[in-house]
């Protein structure tokens, strides 16, 4: 066993964009596990929108990430040694263990894995975390009904490619936006989106306009800004809005900015809802078996953006997402 624990910490709040000097680069020494822990190296982490407000010291539905402290992440590990009485050596594991080579864990809140089942990046994608938000904003705070319209954005990212692709299954009419026409293409050639618009094309607003006709039944908003006041625009009758996330928002120095259009939602009788997926996590199961159902189906696709490098390239992968140059789930897979 190697005797140093390669870790990303915190070293500074980020005001705005993120910097490299934002992290500190730490070697730690690797911990044996005790009675009732087990041991096992990172193959794996899912770099997400969210870790970008977890830095801020804000009240937020966690705590912020303590200066000093590992940076929080979601992971994937393999078990090298144990003393748990459910974990094994060979075991992969999901789980929030943060940005390190070397974890050693008691197993609260992680759930076990089948490599064969699934590729691995799949479990931090589609069938992890991701793919649970997309199911339950969608199904459950969307109140999603056969034949209606869903107007997604971010839509080529890790949850909003699941959002379309799971409202297609169900019968919907699927317009997506997202940047750029590479990632259009993918979701109208590829992942069965009806329609795909470049909300940094000319003519945007015309296009979405055109794209939605009937206006919008659920829009599922992963960006916020004036793509979600734009949004307002559009809705149907009994529209429901589902704020998950506002990426567009989350390296503002200044306050977010808010949707003027929000008188929307009184004439069209409209509800606008946030949720936060860990609410679910009880129902996780559920969601994971249908969602590897529609896979095996050939019904939906999962898309992940699988980056090799070592556990120092973390900063630099996680801007990706903020430049938007993944497609599907971004994952860090450590070599
Ligand atoms: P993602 O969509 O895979 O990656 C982020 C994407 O956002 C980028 O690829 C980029 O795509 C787009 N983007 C970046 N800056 C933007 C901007 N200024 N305006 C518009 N789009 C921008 O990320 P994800 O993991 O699936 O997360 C999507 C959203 O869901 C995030 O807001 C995240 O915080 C939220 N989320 C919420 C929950 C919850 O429980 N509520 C759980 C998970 C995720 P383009 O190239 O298309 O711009």
């Amino acid at each position: 066993m190697p005797d140093t624990n390669r870790q990303i910490r915190l070293a500074a709040r980020p005001t705005g964009e993120l910097q490299p000097s934002d992290w500190e680069h730490a070697d730690a020494p690797v911990t044996e596990p005790g009675e009732g822990q087990f041991a096992g190296v990172t193959k794996m982490i899912s770099l997400d929108p969210a870790m970008r407000g977890w830095l801020d010291d804000r009240p937020s539905y966690v705590p912020p990430v303590g200066l000093g402290e590992v940076m929080r992440a979601g992971s994937l590990i393999e078990i090298t040694e144990s003393n748990h009485p459910k974990y094994a050596a060979g075991d992969h594991v999901v789980g929030a263990f943060g940005v390190q080579e070397h974890v050693v864990s008691d197993g609260k809140g992680c759930v076990k894995v089948d490599p064969d089942a699934a590729p691995l990046a799949t479990y931090l994608g589609a069938l992890g975390m991701p793919g649970m938000t997309a199911y339950f904003g969608l199904l459950d705070v969307g109140a999603l009904k056969e034949g209606e319209t869903v107007l997604v954005s971010g839509a080529a990212g890790a949850v909003g490619s699941m959002v379309g692709q799971i409202a297609t299954v169900k019968g919907c009419r699927v317009v997506g936006i997202a940047g750029g026409p590479g990632k259009c293409a993918l979701l109208t050639d590829e992942l069965g989106f009806d329609v795909a618009l470049d909300y940094r094309s000319d003519g945007f607003k015309k296009a979405l306009r055109d794209a939605t006709p009937d206006g919008v039944d659920v829009y599922f908003d992963n960006v916020g800004g004036d793509i979600l006041d734009l949004a307002l625009t559009r809705l149907a009758m009994k529209a429901r809005v589902v704020i998950c996330g506002a990426i567009s928002q989350y390296n503002t120095e200044t306050r977010h900015q808010g949707p003027s259009n929000y008188m929307a939602l009184l004439v069209r009788r409209a509800r606008m809802e946030g949720f936060v997926v860990f609410d679910y996590a009880r129902r996780y199961a559920e969601a994971a078996q249908e969602i590897a159902g529609w896979i095996a189906e050939g019904k939906i696709k999962a898309q992940e953006h699988v980056v090799q490098g070592s556990i120092d390239d973390f900063p630099d992968t996680l801007q990706m997402l903020f430049r938007g140059e993944n497609v599907g789930k971004l994952v860090l897979e450590l070599a």
